[in-house]
């Protein structure tokens, strides 16, 4: 998963509720079947867009041109009402369609502003517009559901809640990699169905709120503050915060022009902004510089008691403890920081097509990681690597290759997919490209990656063309012997280097 600690272990009731949380999802393959070829006669889209290791998530039959979501909570924020709002087209002629939803209570659903019919079973939310949806129209579908908010200590002993919005005293915010979001609303839950989001939250005035993107409108609605924010890129659920709380929002001017904002605990601003005000920017630039354009407009950070270290979307969640008064640069955490900011390059910006391209995501924000703590903290990249490369071959016994197109459909308890290999070994298998075409072929490589897959989505295939065709030579063989096998090949340059 990509909840990162310092020492990059998750807080045991997030992994034990991502554990179980997850349990229903397998059950949703069989849906998939009922899919016909062709966009002739109306037939049933799917439950899922194929993704072999959550074939629930996402659905078939059509893609999403954006997302509305507003979020209603109670006075005492242990309820919330959820109106999802999402413009589609439908890419076959449509009979029904699905979204992906569970944990909630369906008030109503819509299609064009008519009632619908709806079942709601598993994960998956089926839906039945009066009339079917033609081939290549847009459509919009409205579902409003209601839901508690999860009390995270009650939910790390029950499990299944913790995942997707959760609450601790006045704080509440969002867990959702990588299939919390449709426990929050109904959704498409998968990166390759991103799209434009506006977030509107209507939270008790004595609070504030936040989320991803820039606020647009803000009003006041009796006890109640109305925040609309406004995600002009793509925005994938899983990447979705919501935040509510008794915090404060702090804006800043960063480096080219990206507009900060931290929402911070009042009581603690004092304490926390001379060192985010310090780390932050020293990042971007750090980022910038070596990949080019910052993908947003708009960055911060939303520090919470509660935390959990998640890159989400131009608002990265921390945990407020782990930005002491030390400093953030003497305890490490400036670490987490990089780590997370450079996911709104690769993950954010540049969206896994399937779950088990993860490495994408996070190799390349621990190879980042580890420059940023080389350059900031002096520790040795060709060590940090050779410690890796030496721990490989026990790691990939355990928990299989890098990157595995063929795995079966997760199951509660093994964590491999989000484990060492895409993690580590992602980082590892970068630094080998690196090695083997040189720094400066690598650096083209890497920022011809974010260009040309920016605000999209892509895959492990999509980078071994990419990185051969900037390189001029076929790295195919030596890419896949890197993430397609269970024991890493002899590291370019290092002849020296052994496995375990
Ligand atoms: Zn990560």
């Amino acid at each position: 998963m990509a909840r990162h600690t310092r020492n990059s272990t998750f807080t045991p009731w997030i992994a034990a509720a991502l554990t179980t949380a997850l349990t229903g999802v397998a059950a949703c393959t069989a849906d998939a079947a009922t899919t016909s070829s062709g966009t002739g006669d109306p037939a049933p889209g799917a439950a899922g867009i194929g993704d072999t290791l959550h074939p629930g998530l996402g659905n078939g039959g059509y893609t999403v041109r954006h997302t509305d979501l507003a979020v209603r909570f109670a006075e005492d924020l242990t309820t919330y009402t959820a109106t999802t709002t999402l413009r589609g087209r439908a890419t076959r002629s449509l009979s029904r369609f699905n979204l992906d939803l569970t944990g909630t209570t369906v008030r109503s659903v819509t299609v064009d502003g008519r009632e619908a019919a709806w079942d709601h079973s598993g994960e998956e939310l089926r839906v039945t517009p009066a009339a079917p949806v033609p081939s290549g129209q847009g459509f919009s579908v409205e579902v409003t559901v209601h839901a508690p908010v999860a009390d995270p200590e009650a939910a790390g002993k029950l499990g299944t809640s913790a995942i997707g919005m959760v609450r601790a005293k006045d704080t509440v915010q969002t867990l959702n990699q990588p299939s919390g979001a449709h426990r929050i609303a109904a959704l498409a839950d998968h990166p390759a169905q991103k799209a434009p989001t506006t977030i509107t939250i209507t939270a008790p005035a004595r609070l504030n709120s936040i989320a991803n993107g820039e606020l647009t409108t803000s009003r006041r609605e009796g006890a109640y503050t109305v925040r609309r924010f406004e995600s002009r890129q793509k925005l994938a659920p899983e990447l979705i915060q919501i935040g509510v709380g008794p915090f404060t929002v702090v804006k800043r001017r960063g480096p080219d022009g990206i507009k900060l904002r931290h929402a911070l605990p009042n009581g603690e601003v004092n304490d926390l902004l001379p060192q985010i005000d310090t780390v932050v920017p020293k990042a971007l630039r750090f980022f910038t510089q070596r990949l080019g354009a910052f993908p947003l407009r708009t960055y911060g950070v939303y520090a919470t008691p509660m935390g959990g270290e998640l890159e989400t979307q131009s608002l990265t969640l921390l945990g407020s403890e782990e930005l002491t008064k030390e400093g953030m640069e003497a305890n490490g955490s400036d670490t987490v920081v990089a780590h997370e900011i450079s996911h709104e390059y690769f993950g954010n910006s540049v969206s896994p097509r399937r779950w088990s391209d993860l490495w994408l995501n996070e190799g390349h924000a621990v190879y980042y990681q580890s420059l940023w703590a080389q350059e900031t903290h002096g520790a040795d990249l060709v060590d940090v690597m050779k410690r890796k490369y030496q721990d490989s071959a026990a790691e990939l016994r355990k928990q299989g290759p890098i990157a595995d197109p063929e795995a079966g459909a997760f199951t509660p308890g093994d964590m491999a997919p989000y484990g060492w290999g895409a993690y580590q070994g992602g980082a590892l298998a970068l630094y080998a490209l690196r090695q083997k075409v040189g720094e400066d072929t690598f650096r083209r490589i890497e920022r011809a990656w974010v260009a040309e897959n920016r605000d999209s989505t892509a895959g492990t295939a999509d980078f071994i063309r990419l990185a051969g065709r900037v390189a001029g030579r076929d790295l195919g063989p030596f890419l896949r012997s890197w993430l397609y096998s269970e024991k890493l090949p002899a590291m370019p340059g290092h002849p020296d280097w052994h496995t375990s």
